[in-house]
């Protein structure tokens, strides 16, 4: 047997077990042994009878009297009396009749179970039995639990795994024996069998250690091989010319941040480097990072390169266009947008200007990255909120070009510092910390549903004074189920009622794109004063004149969510509101409390991480792929000795391919990661 036996072949795996199995993705005996506990119960302490608490326990102990009797219709209660040296205590299973065989052979057992209290007396609820004579494995020891898989007891997959023991013992080391020595670390084996047969905390913790360890070795040694190859890769050298630069700064109507000096800077530096940049431009919601690019893109031009600037969403190219088109028109720089709404003869046209290169920025969502879209010298990539795109994605536009191009992603989303080494290892970091000067501070408040006329006369007077209102709600309908609002119904009630007197216009993802179209620019023209919108209007739609923000069932919003939607107003000098009212009468949760308090997305990142855990911000949630089983991405400890670990053994020569399952392992990461 080995790890490639099929798991059917293992003793007490039938067609039926083995098929349950398989349709849980767990083919193999690798595959099994690979199947990490989630939690444990710890059983691993016998207690005498009399010594007994309530809680999990363990007992050893032999049966004195055992029966089975229906109580009601189809549910059957076994007791049994059990007896050790110093008392006697009840056990009841339901609907577990073969307990009675099972006891009847006599001898001792250990129980494993719950001691509660139960039909007016305390007893042993549906503990498992072993014969203590022989090895156990579902009592008497810290016991794990699995992710449950249709049709299958966890008990079943414990005695398989009990079956799988001695392979375990045997299975070849995974890690660099250099590595495992250096890192003090236990053997790939010994790991496993502490994850599936621990007899302490302690062993649990050492083969958590081990396999957390090298996850996150695995996902390091691949963004630094990939940095390596980057390297080595051929790139545009777009040269620094000063007076380009000082003059399109001189044309600004706001001086720049530092922080944004020191981004453009870091990046014409990246330029006139014959390797091709790989960026990313970290900075808060409204820190401005769009006229940084504006400014690379400007000094590209100048040297005859094309530049591509891809957003998420169709709201946001349009915008973006329009913005790049404002600061760059001047110097004679033209902007072209290329979205799905472009069509017909329109679209040709343009694919021609980009073709001959007469068209030097283009601003596009996906469209971009169509196979149709020839560019004529494309020398800059900007990928704004980057993380919305597939690798995939970023691997087409990659191609269009015969030359690597210099790529910058733009993110708002504030990732601690020991956290972006794993998940943008490659990448070059330029964070934007600073917030431009004239910006006031956004009063935030939350507000009770039971007030709501106050609220709407707030609103009101800032529209009164010119400026313009976000109002956000959950749903684009009503849904019979919950009490939730919907932009549909908000916008006539408030269309009829509170705001009559005023222009108001609603905005949904389901919208055909024209009509998105129309309502956000008339919107962005200071022609509508209220616009009523879902989420789409989350991430990176620029208002300035808008200057408060009321979102609706604010609780159903997560915290990074509700800091994105709020950095929509506090764009200009003006002093900017924004008001959340819980749904129902609910109490503020802490996450509302924690977004009233806060404006700082670093802060409020290091919050939603400590009320959500890691795994469910950086985990599955948006890194599905990388799949880290152990490793939680908080554990900023282990991230920098597997970070220290990967770059010396990157550096140490030694031959990654001498590690079959290490090497598949990086390859995958290096596949999923890879910018080229
Ligand atoms: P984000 O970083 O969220 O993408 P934007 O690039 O959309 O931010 O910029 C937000 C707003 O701030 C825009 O209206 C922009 O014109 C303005 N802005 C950018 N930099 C400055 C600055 N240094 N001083 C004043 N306003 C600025
Ligand atoms: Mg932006």
């Amino acid at each position: 047997m080995n790890l490639a036996t099929s798991l059917e072949k293992v003793k007490g795996v039938g067609e039926k077990t083995g098929a349950q199995f398989a349709a849980a993705g767990l083919l193999t005996v690798g595959d099994l042994i690979t199947f990490l506990p989630r939690t444990y119960d710890d059983f691993s302490h016998v207690t005498s009878i009399a010594d007994i608490t309530p809680g999990k326990v363990t007992v050893k102990a032999r049966c004195e009297q055992v029966s089975t009797r229906p109580v009601r219709r189809g549910m059957r209660v076994t007791t049994a009396t059990l007896v050790d040296d110093s008392g006697k205590m009840q056990a009841v299973w339901f609907n577990q009749p073969y307990r009675e065989k099972q006891l009847k052979d006599g001898g001792e057992f250990f129980f494993s179970g719950e001691f509660e209290f139960s039909y007016n007396r305390y007893q042993l609820s549906n503990p498992s039995a072993e014969k203590a004579s022989e090895m156990p494995v579902q009592t008497d020891r810290i016991l794990p639990t699995y992710r449950a898989i249709a049709g299958l007891k966890t008990n079943l997959v414990r005695k398989i795994l009990n079956e799988l023991r001695p392979l375990m013992t045997m299975v070849p080391e995974t890690l660099p024996e250099s590595v495992v020595k250096s890192q003090k670390l236990i053997s790939y084996g010994d790991a496993l069998l502490g994850m599936h047969f621990p007899n302490t905390r302690e062993d649990i913790e050492k083969a958590r250690e081990r396999l957390g360890f090298e996850e996150l070795f695995q996902l390091l040694l691949a963004s630094q091989l990939n940095r390596i190859e980057n390297a080595k890769l051929d790139g545009w050298k777009i040269p620094f010319e000063q007076p380009v630069v000082k003059s399109f700064v001189e044309g600004l109507p706001f001086k720049l941040t530092g922080a944004q000096r020191i981004a453009a800077w870091d990046i014409l530096q990246d330029f006139e480097k014959t390797t091709p940049m790989n960026r990313l431009l970290q900075g808060d919601v409204g820190s401005g990072k769009t006229v940084v690019a504006g400014l690379a893109a400007r000094q590209a031009a100048h040297e005859g390169f094309q530049t591509a600037v891809m957003a998420p969403t169709e709201i946001l190219a349009n915008q973006h266009a329009a913005t790049l088109d404002k600061l760059l028109a001047p110097f004679g720089v033209t902007v072209g947008l290329l979205t799905g709404s472009v069509k017909g003869k329109a679209r040709e046209t343009l694919y021609q200007a980009i073709r001959d290169g007469s068209v030097d920025v283009v601003v596009g969502t996906q469209a971009v990255i169509q196979a149709t879209v020839v560019f004529h010298r494309l020398g800059f990539i900007v990928i704004d909120e980057q993380h919305r795109f597939g690798v995939a994605q970023r691997q087409e536009l990659l191609k269009k070009s015969e030359k690597m191009p210099h790529l910058l992603a733009m993110t708002a989303t504030p990732i601690p510092r020991s956290l972006a080494l794993t998940v943008y290892g490659e990448l070059d970091v330029s964070v934007l910390n600073e917030r431009p000067a004239n910006r006031k501070p956004i009063i935030t408040k939350i507000w009770s549903p039971n007030s709501r006329a106050q609220l709407y006369t707030l609103i009101d007077e800032q529209i009164k004074l010119g400026r313009q209102a976000y109002v956000i709600c959950n749903l684009i309908d009503n849904n019979p189920l919950n009490e939730l609002k919907s932009v549909q119904t908000e916008f006539k009630r408030l269309q009829g009622s509170v705001f009559k007197h005023r222009r108001i216009g609603l905005l949904h993802g389901k919208l055909p794109s024209s009509e998105k179209d129309a309502v956000m620019s008339a919107f962005s023209k200071g022609e509508l004063d209220v616009l009523v919108s879902t989420t789409v209007v989350e991430v990176g739609v620029d208002v300035p004149n808008a200057t408060v923000m009321l979102i609706e069932d604010g609780d159903r919003f997560g915290l990074a969510q509700l800091h994105q939607l709020r950095g929509r107003v506090g764009r200009s000098e003006h002093q900017s509101y924004c008001y959340i009212v819980p749904s129902g009468s609910n109490a503020p949760s802490q996450r509302l409390k924690e977004i009233e308090k806060s404006e700082d997305g670093f802060y409020l990142a290091e919050v939603d991480l400590k009320l959500r855990g890691p795994g469910e911000i950086y985990g599955r949630a948006q890194h599905g792929a990388l799949n880290l089983q152990v490793a939680t991405l908080g554990d900023t400890k282990l991230i920098s000795r597997a970070q220290k670990a990967a770059a010396q053994f990157a550096k140490s020569g030694d031959n990654l391919l001498h590690y079959t399952q290490l090497a598949h392992q990086v390859g995958v990461y290096q596949r999923l990661t890879t910018l080229n």
